[in-house]
């Protein structure tokens, strides 16, 4: 055999290997610019079956769902123990919301065909699909009715358990939600516009995330800017609310039922992408490609450099550390703070003209309107207990059970009321609960009660899930609203 052959005959095995890797797998075309129709549950099944490869990518089935589909974890890693860098990329929590599937899933073709697009000390992990029942009905909740986007106190969902598991296991420096939104609602619709963003990204914002934290992530919203607008995409930071000058618009809640506050309060950079569909459209599929490609910028973009990846990967691992603040903030909302006058871009729906909206109703400042001094841990009541257990389990706190009785300095806290209106006002949601702490006391807490301690590494969560002084807290969930009684004592008191 001649060199000249030897030659031919390995660069046709390559390109075997090329056809063998493209033409099996890959449910959608070779441009993910073009997509046009969303990947189903079983082609994605099949495609990451098959582009599984030893030491490089590796593909695990997590839980099953709650109707029994596997939900897969995706890990894709070249560099060994090199890479320190820890990333969870996870989408399709609502089923109906598709693009940020896709997008990963083009990510894991393109990595796998081309492997230096993944840099070494980067450890990737992807939960592409957490909801895939609710992906196969269409629907935004899951198999079992639930809205696993608001589900991450309780974790009463196999789904986001597992989510909570996989984040706590891998401890990710950087982690990532993946959404979609209506463009074209009714509010907007009225006015003959339609939201201009195709593609929208904000950070983590809980009183309990360290700033430095949220200052770095605000900082990686506003440096994706450019990128978009070179790729042609319309972006901004993500706000919700109704059509400027009138309606508030405001960040994302700041409350922790979400994904985005809770891997953030894990210690984790975390952030939600969120693209816009436009569902009254013949085809809401026919600028997925678009969706696509805006998502793949934002996930490659905080990637970012190795500069960037070490100075992230500091600051996560330093908010791990952080001990708790003196307060707590239990009262916080979105305001304007001095009444500033900001633009927001709205579409004229039949033109597709933009058009630049002054609004003094942009609502970005986060307000702490209460806070109490923070514990050294909390007591739940005995009676309690078996409802509170399989919280504390699914969010990986410890805690003790006092087998004597033992004396301490405890505060109670009294519910006056939950309140159930959507408060206009203050654009607040419903079961609020208003309560007054009891002056501290020396008691004897009796056995069986349970003792979660602050001292320990979750305790962000700890405080998230108990606190009885925050105004939204586990009492608004069936199951819990029973443990409250107007008049009365709730099950959790804090310990000093
Ligand atoms: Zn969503």
């Amino acid at each position: 055999m001649n060199r000249a052959a030897g030659i031919l005959r390995s660069a046709g095995a390559i390109l075997l290997l090329a056809l063998s890797a493209s033409a099996v797998e890959a449910p959608f075309p070779a441009d993910h610019r073009t997509m046009r129709r969303t990947v189903s549950y079983a082609e994605m099944t099949a495609f990451l079956e098959g582009v599984a490869r030893p030491g490089f990518i590796t593909v695990t089935e997590e839980i099953r769902s709650t109707q029994g589909r596997k939900v897969f974890l995706v890990r894709l890693n070249r560099g060994g123990a090199k890479a320190r860098f820890r990333v969870l990329y996870y989408a399709q929590q609502h089923g109906d919301e598709v693009a940020g599937k896709d997008a990963l899933l083009t990510l894991v073709r393109d990595i796998a065909a081309r492997p230096a697009l993944l840099p070494e000390d980067v450890d990737l992990y992807l939960l592409p699909m957490l909801n895939p029942d609710g992906a196969e009905a269409h629907r935004r909740v899951n198999g079992a009715g639930a809205d696993l986007n608001r589900d991450h106190l309780l974790l009463a969902q196999p789904e986001t358990r597992a989510l909570h598991r996989v984040a706590r296991r891998i401890r990710p420096h950087l982690a990532v939600d993946s959404h979609e939104f209506g463009r074209d609602g009714e509010d907007y619709a009225k006015k003959g516009w339609e939201a201009w963003p195709v593609i929208t990204m904000d950070a983590c914002n809980h009183p309990l995330i360290p700033d430095y934290l949220k200052a770095a992530a605000l900082e990686a919203v506003d440096t994706a800017a450019p990128l978009q607008q070179k790729a042609g995409h319309a972006y901004r930071r993500y706000l919700v609310g109704g059509p400027p000058p009138d309606e508030e618009i405001r960040p994302s809640t700041s409350e922790v039922d979400d994904g985005r506050n809770g891997m953030g309060t894990l210690g984790a950079l975390s952030f939600i992408i969120e693209a816009g569909v436009r569902h009254r459209s013949a085809d809401p599929s026919a600028d997925l490609g678009e969706r696509v490609d805006g998502y793949r910028i934002l996930y490659r973009h905080l990637l970012g450099d190795r500069p960037w990846r070490d100075r992230i990967f500091k600051l996560a691992e330093r908010a791990r550390r952080e001990p708790l603040p003196p307060f707590i903030a239990t009262n916080t909302f979105w305001a304007n703070v001095g009444g500033k006058v900001s633009v927001v871009k709205v579409r004229e729906a039949t033109t597709g003209k933009t058009i630049d909206v002054p609004t003094a109703m942009a609502m970005t400042d986060l307000v702490v309107k209460g806070s109490v001094p923070t514990p050294r841990a909390y007591a739940i009541e005995g009676t309690a207990a078996a409802k509170f257990i399989p919280v504390l389990e699914a969010q990986g706190l410890s805690w003790e059970s006092l087998v004597v009785p033992r004396r301490a300095k405890v505060e109670r806290v009294q519910l006056l009321r939950i309140e159930e209106p959507y408060d206009e006002l203050y654009q607040r949601y419903k079961d609020r609960q208003i309560v007054e702490r009891r002056p501290l006391a020396e008691v004897e807490l009796p056995a069986g009660t349970l003792i979660v301690p602050l001292d320990q590494e979750l305790a962000r969560r700890a405080v998230q899930v108990l606190e009885p002084c925050l105004l939204y807290g586990l009492y608004g969930y069936p199951g819990f609203r029973e443990l409250a009684r107007p008049g009365a004592d709730l099950p959790v008191s804090r310990l000093f």
